[in-house]
């Protein structure tokens, strides 16, 4: 019910500003004009989307996955951002980025036990050719839950939908444009964000992201476009392939060129919502102000913070197809 709700609603805030752009300002890209004129820029963005390998995806996917449990309290975790670093820096990345910072959270949940621990992002570069200053950012958190009877998140929490899926599509992107010696007219953040999973639910600091977004703001540094990838990789057999536009208030316009590139360059089909936004790392960047979309699956992954939450109820083929999406936003807006 609430969905065909925010459908309706949806529609109505997207059709006009699609095609019709009056009323509309689209600042920097303009994109309707821009592809007319850049007559050869169809053939380059063809050319790196086919690029995008489920292969790859399925083994970032796997070497995530590995780690039996990327739980945020589990001891590993200072070794996953370091695998994460050194993934970046195997394509080339040299000023790859492990922020540390400290929360607190009760767990287990209502036991009144508070555990206080350091959490960890990572952060790969693309310098801007043009404007250093302003940052184009994907994102996508790497920590993972379980729960139910049975399960002990020290121990296990495949999370290989949620999120490596995410995390997947941006190392896809980052090795890409690396091996393509891609020269960003602004610059690409790529962030793996930590502590995702209890984002609100901190008694003492932040989540990976919202310690993110309130240091970037004392950078003079602005943000043009936050992309988050929050499980994108479950699609059930047969079905067509449909993807979640979390979209923000305030941010039609990467609402708006989402679904122009989305038309364009893949098979993906978008459905309007903003069901979700509240529960994921976009949620702080929107909140600072930033425009920002959220990529997350239509159907919800039945296995999500389960022990089937494996690659081999992903569908790799949709989550290339996903991946495509912030790939194309990422190109056009800086090529
Ligand atoms: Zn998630």
């Amino acid at each position: 019910m609430v969905r065909s709700i925010l459908i309706i609603i949806g529609i109505l805030i997207i059709l006009p500003a699609f095609g019709q752009a009056e009323g509309i300002e689209i600042s920097d890209s303009n994109f309707v004009r821009r592809i007319n004129e850049e007559t050869g820029l169809d053939s380059i963005i063809q050319n790196y989307l086919q690029e995008i390998d489920s292969n790859n995806i399925r083994s970032y996917m796997q070497g995530l996955v590995d780690f039996k449990t990327r739980f945020m309290l589990a001891d590993n975790r200072k070794d996953i951002a370091l695998w994460l670093a050194e993934k970046f820096e195997s394509f080339g990345y040299d000023n790859v980025v492990i922020d540390s910072f400290q929360n607190a959270i009760e767990f287990p949940l209502n036991s009144g036990e508070y555990k206080k621990s350091w959490q960890y992002n990572v952060k790969a570069v693309l310098p801007g050719r043009v404007d250093s200053n302003k940052v184009y950012l994907l994102g996508a958190h790497y920590d993972c839950f379980i729960m139910g009877p049975g399960t002990d998140p020290y121990t296990y929490a495949p999370g290989a939908n949620n999120n490596a899926s995410g995390v997947a599509a941006s190392l896809e992107i980052a090795r890409i444009f690396k091996q393509k010696n891609f020269r960003p007219k602004y610059s690409i953040y790529f962030m793996a964000f930590g502590s995702e999973e209890f984002m609100t639910m901190f008694k003492e600091g932040r989540s990976g992201s919202d310690n993110f977004v309130s240091d970037f703001a004392r950078t003079g540094k602005t943000i043009a476009m936050m992309i988050d990838n929050n499980q994108i990789a479950y699609s059930p057999k047969g079905e067509e392939w449909r993807l979640d536009f979390q979209n923000c208030p305030g941010s039609a316009e990467v609402t708006e060129l989402a679904h122009y590139l989305c038309g364009r360059y893949t098979k993906i089909v978008p459905y309007d919502t903003s069901d979700h936004i509240n529960y994921t790392d976009a949620y702080f960047f929107w909140k600072a102000g930033y425009p920002t979309i959220f990529f997350e699956e239509f159907h919800f992954c039945p296995y999500t913070f389960t022990d089937k939450d494996i690659i081999g109820n992903c569908n790799l083929s949709y989550c290339r197809e996903a991946t495509k999406i912030s790939f194309v936003l990422l190109l056009y807006s800086n090529y």
